[in-house]
């Protein structure tokens, strides 16, 4: 359900815009409480944090290196069953994220680092699940603002990053820091393979 239309840019105000060639999904991957609501949040411009009511779905069109694109971000990591657990109604489960994303944020806490090993772990069951596919994948060390609580460096995150073939950021939601620097470099990324295959 998309509860949120929002635009970065002041200058487009077209509703109808529906260029599909354009929109994309981007999943949100990570244990819990390593800051992927709040990211979220952000991205989707909520500033009331009664508003943040958890797993959601957002729409929001950015404008990155002048041209627009609009991402579908999906918070619906966790509120999805493993495998069989139940039979959902919705049919969603953890397989049906890791099938319909266009592109990847993987989140940890740079203050835990069990959500770091999880954020590898990750890594692995997406390439397992999309073998073939060149995704666009961001690994993120959220809570940068946490200086004292550090347990995974900066060069460690960076490291994971060079081996598992993908991006690397740190953010802080709290802060703000990085947040839209993130979101831009998911289209960036997704743009950058779709002008390689049609080359
Ligand atoms: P989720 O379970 O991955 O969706 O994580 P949440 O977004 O719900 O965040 C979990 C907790 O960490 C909340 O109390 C947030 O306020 C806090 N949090 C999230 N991001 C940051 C951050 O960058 N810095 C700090 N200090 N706290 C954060
Ligand atoms: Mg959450």
């Amino acid at each position: 359900s998309l509860r949120y239309r929002a635009h970065w840019s002041s200058d487009s105000d077209d509703d109808s815009q529906s260029d599909s060639e354009c929109v994309y999904r981007v999943v949100l991957l990570g244990d819990h409480g390593v800051g992927k609501s709040s990211l979220a949040g952000i991205f989707a411009g909520i500033t009331d944090k009664d508003e943040q009511a958890g797993d959601d779905t957002y729409e929001r069109t950015l404008t990155v290196d002048g041209e627009e694109t609009t991402l579908i971000l999906m918070d619906t990591w966790e509120n999805t069953t493993h495998d069989d657990d139940d039979d959902d109604e919705d049919g969603s489960s953890q397989d049906d994220c890791l099938k319909v994303g266009s592109a990847y944020v993987i989140v940890y806490s740079v203050t835990d680092r069990s959500t770091f090993d999880s954020a590898a772990e990750l890594r692995i069951t997406l390439r397992r699940a999309r073998q073939a596919e060149n995704l666009p994948i961001i690994l993120v060390g959220n809570k940068s603002d946490l200086v004292r609580s550090r347990e995974v460096a900066v060069e460690e995150g960076r490291a994971c990053a060079v081996v598992f073939d993908c991006k690397f950021i740190e953010t802080s939601a709290s802060l703000q820091h990085n947040v839209a620097e993130l979101f831009e470099g998911v289209v960036r990324q997704i743009r950058l393979r779709r002008d390689g295959s049609e080359a």
